[in-house]
């Protein structure tokens, strides 16, 4: 039963599968979107929020090319903040609070809106092949959709199954179906599976906590937007709360460790170094007496509260005298418990950088089954796979971003160069580059590319190259003012500054870290009115001037290695002096520039001479 003919199949309807499906809606492609459940379209299974360190970075980003989680983020967030406001820039990341059945709403309506794309609800079990391209996908009932291309974003619902002390089942999140007969299909098509896992934490009634043992969290006065689009921010809705775990809940956890899915050698798959669950919290960290848990709403209409940091395999009755063992949460109820859920995923090594696969035309990996963890790096993951999807059926050259684009580059070469053996977390400290990459300047670095693309409209790149005009013109301005004493030491006297005897440069004042862009006003009578994120990029560019300079030095060289393209056809066999270790691995990657080469684990910068002088002896 042949019920339709479309160019892009995109399997998934969550982070990675939305931002997949609309980028090639919107360049063009005669898009379907598949998904076991409508009713899981943008869902939220684990934490109910967006941003946080290195993933704000991400949305930022995702929004520059022309995704769309920024702005479902901005239209859905109860709560913002700017996190590590108290560090330099590069580490500055937005987190909202989201309400996860408006995020829900917003991004089912913005698929089921989108031209060229419609929107299914089924399970897809087999993708078809011929001569080593794709041709189609096939439902569990049997029907078959022809295509041309298809995006996996099946997140955790390969082969999904749930684990709570000695039970489980086959299950994807939150009750859904899991997907069980799709990794069958890959298998067959040579597509290498690996068991990764991941476990969320209870959801607890708003109404059985007591508050007044808990430390509030509030939202920041000034909010922030994810989308460089959002005019208005809306308004801070709720509070969340800071509890602690104590010794009681430590000896409950170690007192039942056995029983644990983890512990108890039931779980299969590898879980996230980065996000443990409170049992390898509390086995890693034996020495720390209690563990900080945040308790968050998950929304406005309703009184599940999300026990952030509290995510475990113990079966419910330790749950719940876990629980209960908080202060503040002596008397709470679970609605929903906590559970660990192991699933299937790709070798993302067998991956380009467009996120196709090496060995079959046509198919492509995102998100969580490309091996990583968190919404954030799904949406990024998928955005890319969708515009390169769209941008090979329409035969024009693909977006390959690099580590030096921004943290979407960075993961992308991550991990189809190294690879994971655990879900990959995003994190500041994975690039090189970070006072480049800040989440501030998403926009200069990566809103042209989408423009070049087709994501971005003239209209908005033209809003950039004003902003990016403004912010050089605000430079030049203050590196031309020299401020009398008799203007600057009152303000820096205010501000525990050194005093001038002699005219200042208002530049250089910038660059003293007790000052800033704000407090420097009553210096700088002619300042001209300028939009927040203008201001914020003028200081930050003459703040940090010396360190941009130096990043930039660095980024230079790297730009160097990673135009130096290595032939398609490259036969490491026959590149005298690579060792074996280093030739099983170029073999297997491929890698397309020198930059690549030197980075895939087991390739020694020896190996990478070798490479050199090979391409030179070639030249
Ligand atoms: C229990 C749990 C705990 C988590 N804990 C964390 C955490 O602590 N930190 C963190 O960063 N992230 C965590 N996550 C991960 C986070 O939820 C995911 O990273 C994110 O949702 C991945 O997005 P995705 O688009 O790749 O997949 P998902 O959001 O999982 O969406 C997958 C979509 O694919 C569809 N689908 C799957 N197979 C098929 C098929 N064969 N046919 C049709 N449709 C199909 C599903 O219906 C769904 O729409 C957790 C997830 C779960 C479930």
């Amino acid at each position: 039963m042949i019920l339709g003919n479309f160019d892009v199949a995109v399997i998934g309807g969550g982070h990675a599968g939305c931002e997949a499906a609309l980028a090639c809606a919107r360049l063009g492609m005669n898009t379907v979107m598949f998904s076991i459940s409508l009713d899981a379209i943008g869902n939220l299974p684990c934490n109910p929020s967006i941003g946080g360190t290195a993933k704000g970075h991400l949305v930022r980003e995702v929004d520059a090319l022309g995704g769309e989680m920024g702005k479902a983020a901005d239209a859905s967030f109860i709560q913002s903040k700017m996190l590590n406001r108290g560090k330099g820039p590069a580490v500055h990341s937005l987190r909202a609070q989201i309400d996860r059945k408006t995020y829900h709403r917003e991004m089912k309506r913005r698929v089921e809106e989108q031209e060229n794309l419609q929107i299914k609800q089924a399970e897809i079990v087999d993708i078809r092949v011929e001569d080593g391209c794709v041709r189609g996908v096939v439902t569990h009932t049997g029907v078959e959709y022809g295509c041309r291309a298809v995006i996996i974003a099946s997140g955790t619902y390969l082969k999904g199954k749930i684990l709570m002390g000695s039970y489980s089942r086959e299950s994807g999140p939150d009750g859904m179906f899991p997907a069980n007969e799709l990794s069958d299909n890959l298998r067959r098509l040579g597509i290498t599976l690996r068991r990764f896992k991941t476990g969320t934490p209870a959801r607890i009634h708003a109404d059985t906590l007591d508050y007044d043992k808990m430390l509030v969290e509030t939202g920041d006065d000034e909010i922030v937007p994810f989308s460089f689009e959002t005019g208005q921010p809306g308004e801070n809705r709720v509070n969340c709360w800071l509890v602690y775990t104590n010794e009681k809940t430590h000896n409950i956890i170690m007192d039942n460790l056995e029983r644990s899915a983890m512990y108890g050698g039931l779980v299969e798959g590898v879980g996230p170094r980065y996000c443990p669950s409170i049992e390898d919290k509390v086995v890693r960290f034996n020495t720390r007496p209690r563990h900080q848990l945040f308790i968050e709403p998950m929304g406005l209409d309703t009184k599940e509260m999300y026990a952030q940091g509290f995510s475990t395999s113990l079966p419910e009755d330790v749950q719940l005298e876990m629980y209960r063992s908080v202060e503040g949460l002596e008397h709470c109820e679970i609605m929903r418990s906590a559970y660990a859920i192991e699933y299937d995923c790709c070798d993302p090594t067998e991956l380009y950088a467009t996120l196709e696969f090496k060995k079959i035309e046509g198919l492509y990996g995102a998100g969580q089954f490309n091996g990583t963890s968190g919404y954030e790096e799904a949406a990024a993951q998928g955005l890319v796979a969708g515009i390169n999807a769209a941008l090979k059926l329409k035969g024009e050259e693909p977006m390959i971003l690099q580590r030096l684009d921004g943290y979407i580059g960075t993961l992308i070469d991550d991990l189809v160069t190294k690879g994971t053996n655990e879900p990959y977390r995003m994190m500041t400290s994975r690039s090189e580059y970070r006072l480049l990459l800040r989440q501030d300047n998403a926009d200069e670095r990566l809103t042209p590319i989408g423009h070049r693309v087709g994501l971005i409209s003239d209209e908005r790149y033209e809003r950039l190259l004003k902003k990016l005009e403004m912010t050089d013109n605000e430079i030049k301005r203050i590196n031309g003012i020299t401020v009398p004493p008799r203007l600057a030491n009152p303000v820096l006297e205010r501000y525990n500054s050194t005093p001038v005897k002699v005219g200042i440069r208002l530049s250089e004042l910038i660059r003293r870290p007790e000052l800033d862009y704000a407090k420097l006003a009553d210096c700088d009578p002619d300042r001209p009115q300028l939009p927040r994120e203008v201001a914020e990029e003028a200081e930050i560019k003459l703040k940090y001037d010396g360190y941009i300079k130096r990043q930039l030095q660095q980024a230079e060289a790297a730009r160097k290695m990673e135009s130096r393209l290595m032939p398609e056809d490259t036969d490491y066999d026959e590149i005298y002096g690579l060792r074996l270790e280093a030739r099983q691995k170029l073999k297997k990657i491929r890698p397309k520039s020198l930059g690549q080469a030197s980075r895939i684990s087991g390739v020694s910068p020896a190996d990478v001479s070798v490479l050199i002088i090979w391409l030179e002896s070639r030249k």
